[in-house]
C-alpha cells in the first residue's frame, strides 16, 4: 500500500435520494415541492443579465440577507445564508461543535448529522427516540458538546412542541443548540420566538422544500449577531463567494410573494392529509406529519417490497435499510394527480403480495 494512503481522510459519505432522469417518473424520494416557485421568480429568472456572470457575486449576499432579515423581522447581523441548509449546517457544526464532549442528536433523524460529525471529527452520541419515534426532551439533559434537533424531524415527519424545544435549550445553556427547521412551514412550530431569550440557539431553514427552490441551493441560519459573526468568520476562512448571483437575486424575490407561498403550502398539506387517510385505510401505520412527506409502514407487507414494486412502476419513494425504520417508507407529497397514481400503485402492490 502507498504511504500516502494513511494521509487520506476517510469518510463514509451521506447517500442522497436517487435523482432519476426521465419525464414519465414520479419522484417522491427527496421531499422536493411538486409546485413551481412564485411567478415573480420565474419572471425574474428570464431577466437575469448574463453579462454580470463575468463578475464575482456579492460575497455578503446582501440583497438576499436583507430580504430574509426583513421577512423574519430580525435585526441586521442575525442571519447567515449558505448553499442550501446542508452547507449552513455543515458550517455550523464546524463553527460551534469544538468540544471534546460528544454532541447529541436522535438515533432516527437526518442522516447527514453523523456524516458531518465524522468528517470534522466531532464526537457524537445518538439518543434513541421512543417507541412512537418521538424525541424526549428530558434525554438531552446531560453533559454534551452541543445539540442538534430537526423539528419537525426527518424521516419520521413528527413535530415537537415549542415548549419541548425550549426545555432542551434550557437544559443546555453551555453549548450551542441547533434547531433544523427544514420542514417547519408545513405545520411545525418555529423556535424563532426563542431567539430573544436564548443566545445559544441557532435556527436553520432551507428554500429546498417549502419554497420550491431546491435547485437554487439556498439555506440560512438565524441567531444572535455573535453566533452569526462566528459563522461568517469560518465561512470567510474557507470560501468567500459561496452564494451565486442568480440564487441571491431569485432567493430575495421568492419572499416577496407570501400569498403564493402560503397557498402552495396549504395545497401540499391538504393533499398530505388526504393521502394519510387513504394509506391508513389500506392498513398502513402513518405518523402524524408536520412536513411535506409521510412516514408509513404497512401492517404486514414489508416496506422494501413496496419500495421495489413502486420503483418498477417508476415511482420513487425513500426506503431506509436501517434498524428500527426498515419497515417504513418516506413518501414525499406530490400533486394530487401524482398521489392518486401512487395510491393506485400501492393498492395493486398490496393485492399482488397477498396473491
Ligand atoms: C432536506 C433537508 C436539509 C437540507 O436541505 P438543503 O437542500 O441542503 O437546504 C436539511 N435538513 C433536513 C432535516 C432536511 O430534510
Amino acid at each position: 500500500m502507498n504511504k500516502w494512503e494513511d494521509n487520506i481522510r476517510k469518510v463514509v459519505p451521506y447517500v442522497a435520494g436517487e435523482q432519476p432522469i426521465g419525464t414519465d417518473i414520479i419522484k417522491l424520494n427527496t421531499n422536493e415541492n411538486p409546485y413551481p416557485p412564485a411567478p415573480g421568480v420565474e419572471k425574474l429568472s428570464r431577466e437575469i443579465d448574463s453579462s454580470r456572470f463575468s463578475l464575482y457575486p456579492d460575497a455578503d449576499a446582501v440583497a438576499l440577507v436583507d430580504a430574509l432579515t426583513a421577512y423574519h423581522g430580525l435585526q441586521p447581523g442575525q442571519l447567515f445564508v449558505g448553499v442550501g441548509s446542508d452547507d449552513v449546517l455543515a458550517l455550523a457544526f464546524l463553527t460551534f461543535f469544538n468540544s471534546k464532549k460528544p454532541i447529541l442528536f436522535p438515533d432516527i433523524t437526518y442522516s447527514f448529522y453523523p456524516v458531518w460529525s465524522d468528517v470534522y471529527q466531532i464526537p457524537y452520541e445518538t439518543i434513541p427516540v421512543d417507541a412512537d419515534f418521538k424525541v424526549n426532551p428530558a434525554d438531552y439533559a446531560r453533559e454534551n458538546g452541543g445539540v442538534v434537533i430537526a423539528n419537525p424531524n426527518a424521516p419520521t415527519s413528527i413535530a415537537m412542541g415549542l415548549d419541548q424545544v425550549e426545555t432542551i435549550i434550557q437544559e443546555n445553556p453551555d453549548v450551542i443548540v441547533i434547531i433544523d427547521e427544514a420542514y417547519v412551514d408545513f405545520g411545525g412550530e418555529t423556535a424563532l420566538p426563542l431567539l430573544d431569550k436564548y443566545e445559544n440557539l441557532l435556527v436553520v431553514r432551507t428554500y429546498s422544500k417549502s419554497r420550491s427552490m431546491a435547485g437554487m441551493r439556498i439555506g440560512y441560519a438565524m441567531a444572535n449577531t455573535r453566533l452569526i459573526q462566528a459563522m461568517k468568520d469560518v465561512k470567510e476562512s474557507i470560501n468567500s463567494y459561496t452564494m451565486n448571483m442568480a440564487s441571491i437575486i431569485l432567493g430575495a424575490e421568492s419572499v416577496k410573494d407570501d400569498g403564493y407561498f402560503k397557498n402552495r403550502i396549504a395545497q401540499v398539506v391538504a393533499t398530505r392529509e388526504r393521502v394519510k387517510e387513504a394509506l391508513t385505510q389500506m392498513d398502513f401505520d402513518v405518523k402524524d406529519s408536520a412536513t411535506n412527506f409521510l412516514f408509513a409502514g404497512h401492517s404486514n407487507i414489508p416496506a422494501k417490497y413496496i419500495f421495489e414494486q413502486l420503483r418498477q412502476k417508476k415511482i420513487f419513494v425513500r426506503y431506509f435499510d436501517k434498524p428500527r425504520i426498515n419497515n417504513y417508507l418516506r413518501i414525499t407529497i406530490g400533486t394530487d394527480k401524482q398521489m392518486d397514481t401512487v395510491l393506485k400503485a400501492i393498492d395493486e402492490c398490496i393485492k399482488n403480495y397477498e396473491n
